[in-house]
């Protein structure tokens, strides 16, 4: 503070007193010779006031502290123009500032002076323009008055340039007003109209003539440099004209010129007339002055006027591209819209007229999206999932192509009638088995090489189900049956069984009769036997071949194996096998070793080592090749028995196998046929035995799975026959898992993914099952008698359900302990966990969730009382019906209602 004070000016050298600090004061120290120094305020007023041209003499004062600034700083030069770049060794950090805040309020001064002008000029040019069209259109009017009209003319001419821009005179030479004045029109009467009102601001007929001015001052800008030193002395100069050299040093003199010569004409005009030498920013950027740069705005706006013009306008004439439009199964709009090049917007439209509202984001069928592909005129091309799959070849193979192939044989039979006995027989009359000393691998099938070196391959026995099922699954490898009877047993329900399934097959049979070395056998009577089931034989003077053999005794097996070759002749088997392989599985098997395999039989074609396949849902590449003699080969062809390996997984009896170009296309096959199998399962596959057989009515369910869960292996067994005998060719159980032991969380989730109902024979699901089979609504079933299980999925089949049961647990408990009670047997002492335990109520006791009991409440007692019933968390005791003894801590009690209900299907 005291620094301040001590640097106080003296008396007469104090800062000018001011409310506003529009003033800004500095002081400059001097310094002199011999030590003398001296201090002076010195005063920076700001220019801030629009220098309009009528307030001229009121802002000349402004500019004034300038040249005073100068004046008090000796050294300085007088020159104003140098104002700007004082001598930066007497400039303080506050003068600077000031100069730098003039000099920006100098330029916004400059830029708003600009932006009026432009206005000005803008508004002037319209007028031109409009003058112009008036002047031709009364030239056109005044053809005739033409000869009189060049007496007032001058006049006009002489009057346009007084009052206003004083360079007008001279714009005759320059060619924009030329067409004006040149034809010397007889526009008199607005000239004269403006002559008499000078006061008016800027009569618009004038205006023509100020654009002489603009290029006017182009032919001096020479003097401009000399000018600035002068400038000062004309005293109206403002402040705004010495900042200008500042900003844009070059363009200034071009408006300067004029400027001295009609000083009292600062008005708009000449402004105006200024306004040519201005730097803007178009210009700086090498932009012509004269035409001003569109705004985007504009260019924006012409663009689309264009792309209006070119789309908008004509667009019938235009010819829409007629796309195909390749639709799969499902398609969101958005997709569509892609596909077929249009607006996704206009197909939200267009679906909305139809009377879907649908976004754009929203998945639409291949029939709606055929709908909206005719409406754009395009073409739809459909495809769907399935085509990814590799249907079966069913084309033939040409005549020349084929070569014979040995037949495939299957031997059928009742059981115990001699199949196996015969098969290995026969295999015993294999020439080459002797000769390579192989050992026999049990691959499913085996070819025999008989003494003429022809071969025959014969299917292991397989039940006549597994038959069926291959032929059901589209494998019918099959070319003749040898149906084994026995000639001491005669006809059995398999053989006629065997005789039905051959009969389906179209397949021929030959007929063995076996067992003719005992002495109980009646070949004879056999014959007759199977004329009952429409098979006769040669000998009762029908078609049908047969022998009389001894597996065991090793007869007429020559004469079976010469039956077996006449009957292929007749059959005139041939196969190509110069072609990419087909095949069947026979069986297959996750071996430990080697991984899944498969024995396949090849129908056609070549199967090598190296070949890419897709198995039914699996895919693989043949890494080796293992033939009946368990000998590695190279390659199989027709009818030649082969185990695979390189498969991804183990495929089913009766899949084809079929070699493809490459393993991602193998890969791709097996995936899809894998999602097929997977939504075959989950999605028609009933969750209960009432969706089963409402699926059943809807023709869907051919098939369905079943997990099954019995208290003793025997059980379990006798369920399973038990189901599998009810399956119809309507309907088909499918035993996803049965086992002993009650319903565990592993079960459930197995049901769940392939939504089927649990059946649970005296077992009951534990807690843990429970729930996550509520979560997954998987059905339970509970059974006691196997008639009910198998007379309720009957009598479903066949419509005729009764009302069914429905259990309500009404209660749980934990048995505690046991007493003796009496004459009653045993009592158990229970903790009631859940909801109540009454008396008369059903209940069963389960260990280990297998139940052991089911029975009724006889008496329940509390503290000695008999009650009525006992709640959660309460302890009691119990006796039950039937006088059940066989109680023990730990086991679980379960109290229950059954509802009848009328079904609904
Ligand atoms: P599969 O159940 O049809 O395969 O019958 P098998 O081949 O297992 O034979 C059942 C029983 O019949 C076995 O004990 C065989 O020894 C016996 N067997 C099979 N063929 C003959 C035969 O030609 N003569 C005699 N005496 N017994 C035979």
């Amino acid at each position: 503070m005291s620094d301040t004070e001590n640097e106080k000016p003296k008396l007469g050298m104090r800062a000018p007193l001011a409310i506003k600090r529009t003033v800004e004061t500095g002081k400059v120290k001097q310094s002199f010779s011999h030590g003398r120094q001296n201090t002076v305020i010195v005063e920076t007023k700001k220019a801030r006031v629009f220098r309009k041209p009528g307030e001229g003499p009121a802002e000349a004062s402004a500019p004034a502290p300038e040249p005073a600034l100068e004046a008090a700083a000796p050294v300085a030069a007088p020159a104003p123009v140098a104002v700007p770049r004082p001598p930066a060794s007497n400039e303080t950090a506050q003068e600077r500032q000031t100069r730098m805040l003039r000099e920006a309020e100098d330029q916004r001064m400059q830029a708003l002076e600009e932006a009026r002008r432009r206005e000005e000029r803008e508004r002037v040019e319209a007028s031109e323009a409009e003058a112009r069209r008036a002047e031709e259109k009364a030239r056109a009017e005044a053809e005739a008055a033409q000869a009189a009209a060049p007496a007032p003319e001058p006049e006009a001419k002489a009057a346009e340039p007084a009052p206003e821009p004083a360079p007008a005179p001279a714009a005759a030479p320059t060619t924009a007003p030329k067409p004006t004045p040149a034809p010397a029109p007889a526009p008199a009467p607005e000239p004269v109209a403006i002559q008499l009102d000078p006061s008016r601001p800027a009569p618009r007929l004038f205006t023509p003539v100020q654009r002489p001015e603009i290029p006017k001052p182009q032919p001096k800008p020479e003097p401009q440099p000399a000018q600035p030193a002068q400038r000062p002395a004309a005293a109206a100069s403002p402040s705004a004209p010495a900042a200008r050299p500042a900003v844009g040093g070059g363009p200034a003199p071009i408006r300067r010129g004029p400027e001295p010569a009609r000083p009292q004409q600062r008005d708009r005009k000449g402004d105006d007339r200024r306004q040519s030498g201005k730097l803007t920013v178009n210009r700086a950027l090498g932009g012509d002055d004269g035409a001003r740069a569109r705004s985007l705005a504009a260019l924006k706006r012409a663009r689309e006027k264009e792309s209006r013009r070119s789309f908008g306008g004509p667009r019938e004439p235009q010819i829409k591209q007629v796309r195909d439009v390749v639709v799969p199964e499902a398609i969101t709009v958005q997709e569509l819209a892609n596909c077929m090049a249009e607006k996704g917007s206009d197909l939200v439209k267009a679906l909305f007229k139809m009377g879907m509202p649908v976004t754009i984001t929203q998945t639409i069928d291949q029939d709606t999206a055929e709908l909206l592909v005719t409406e754009f005129g395009h073409n739809i091309v459909r495809v769907s999932e399935s085509d990814v799959d590799i249907q079966a070849d069913t084309s033939e193979d040409a005549a020349e192509l084929l070569q014979p192939r040995s037949p495939v044989v299957t031997i059928m039979g009742h059981v115990d009638h001699g199949k196996t006995s015969l098969l290995d027989a026969l295999r015993g009359t294999d020439v080459v088995k002797g000769e390579a000393g192989g050992i026999t691998q049990h691959i499913g099938a085996y070819q025999v090489t008989l003494k003429d070196k022809s071969r025959i391959t014969f299917l292991d026995t397989p039940g006549h189900e597994a038959f069926t099922q291959m032929r059901a699954r589209g494998a019918d490898i099959t070319d003749i049956v040898v149906l084994v009877v026995a000639a001491n047993d005669g006809l059995m329900p398999q053989t006629i069984e065997a005789i039905n399934h051959t009969k389906a097959a179209g397949v021929p049979m030959i007929v063995a009769i076996n067992k003719v070395d005992l002495d109980s056998a009646n070949p004879q009577r056999v014959r007759e036997r199977l004329l009952e089931h429409d098979v006769q034989v040669e000998e009762m003077g029908g078609e049908t071949q047969d022998v009389e053999v001894s597996a065991l005794k090793k007869i007429g097996l020559d004469a079976l194996i010469e039956k077996i070759q006449l009957q292929a002749e007749l059959l005139d088997l041939k196969a190509n096998p110069d072609r990419e392989a087909e095949g069947t599985v026979i069986e297959a098997k996750l071996d430990k070793g080697r991984g899944p395999v498969a024995t396949v039989l090849v129908n056609r074609g070549t199967l090598k080592v190296g070949d890419v396949f897709v198995i039914g849902a699996e895919s693989g590449k043949v890494r080796a090749l293992v033939n009946d003699k368990g000998q590695q080969v190279k390659e199989a062809g027709p009818a030649v028995p082969v185990e695979v390996l390189g498969l991804s997984g183990v495929p089913m009896a009766g899949d084809p196998l079929q070699v493809v170009e490459n393993e991602a296309r193998a890969r791709e096959v097996a995936e899809y046929r894998q999602g097929v199998a997977l939504q075959k399962r989950t999605t028609n596959a009933p969750a209960s035995l009432e969706s089963m057989f409402s699926a059943l009515k809807e023709k869907q369910a051919m098939e369905y799975p079943l997990v099954v869960k019995a208290d003793t292996q025997g059980t379990v067994e006798a369920i399973v026959a038990a189901i599998n005998k009810i399956s119809t060719d309507d309907i088909k159980a499918r035993v996803l898992h049965a086992g002993v032991g009650g319903i565990t969380e592993s079960d459930v989730t197995l049901a769940g993914a392939a939504g089927a109902p649990i059946i649970g024979f005296n077992v009951r699901p534990n807690a843990k099952a429970r729930e996550i089979a509520e979560r997954n609504k998987v059905a339970f079933k509970y059974y006691d008698v196997i008639y009910d299980l198998t007379d309720e999925i009957r009598a479903g089949m066949a419509g005729q359900l009764g009302p069914e049961a429905f259990e309500t647990v009404v209660g749980r408990a934990e048995i505690k302990e046991v007493f003796s009670a009496g004459k009653h047997g045993k009592a158990a002492g229970l903790l009631v966990t859940d909801g109540v335990i009454r008396k008369a109520l059903k209940a069963r006791i389960t260990r280990d969730d297998v139940i052991i009991y089911q029975g009724e409440i006889a008496s329940l007692r509390r503290f000695k009382d008999d009650v009525a019933e006992v709640r959660a968390g309460l302890e009691c005791g119990v006796t039950f019906s039937q006088n059940f003894t066989d109680i023990k801590a730990g086991d679980y009690l379960e109290t229950f209602e059954v509802e009848l209900r009328e079904r609904t299907l």
